[in-house]
């Protein structure tokens, strides 16, 4: 069966419901909802195997990038909200420190190298239908390559914050805009 990526009904309630899984990764038996440390989790039924599912936001890491007063944004190729503009960023891998994940992503989506001045802020997001984010957020500057658009991104441009595009794709995208004009415009 394939995922429709365009059903965010379904997405949003696989989400909420454990991301629909249904079966231990470690031994393939059933999981089952138990109530533990207070919470609903999911828990291995395998009386041998440790498996607990804890359902935890996923972390996400991005730049503001400021130019002539100008914010970086780029336009989403990929679901959910293809066409919408985001803030350059993405989900952490493994071995990163979120400054470094802010570093890559920029890099892949727009093509520039940036330097990261400072840490802005951190939002927490539940309107993306794949997963809760938890979004950190740098404020930098680029210092190399070429602006152009790539990886998850159809187009990458700055904009004037008297110029915001209306569809922005996340409210803590929004939330970040307006926190960036309150303390620095
Ligand atoms: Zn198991």
């Amino acid at each position: 069966m394939k995922t429709d990526f365009s059903n965010e009904e379904f997405l949003f309630k696989r989400k909420d419901n454990f991301l629909g899984y249904n079966f231990c990764p470690r031994c393939a038996q059933k999981l089952r909802q138990e109530k533990l440390d207070g919470r609903a989790r999911l828990k291995c039924i395998n009386p041998e195997c440790d498996f607990i599912y804890y359902h935890n936001p996923i972390t996400a890491a991005g730049a503001v990038v400021i130019k002539d007063n100008k914010i970086l944004l780029v336009k989403r190729a990929v679901a959910p909200k293809i066409g919408w503009w985001c803030i350059p960023g993405g989900f952490m891998e493994w071995d990163e420190h979120p400054s470094q994940t802010a570093v890559r992503e920029l890099r892949e989506e727009t093509g520039l190298e940036v330097k990261l001045s400072s840490f802005f802020e951190v939002y927490s997001g539940n309107d993306d239908p794949r997963v809760n984010a938890i979004l950190i957020l740098y404020l930098a500057t680029e210092i190399g390559g070429q602006l152009s658009a790539d990886d998850d991104a159809m187009d990458a441009k700055y904009f004037g914050f008297d110029k915001i595009p209306k569809e922005i794709a996340f409210k803590s995208n929004i939330q970040a805009i307006a926190d960036y004009k309150e303390r620095y415009l």
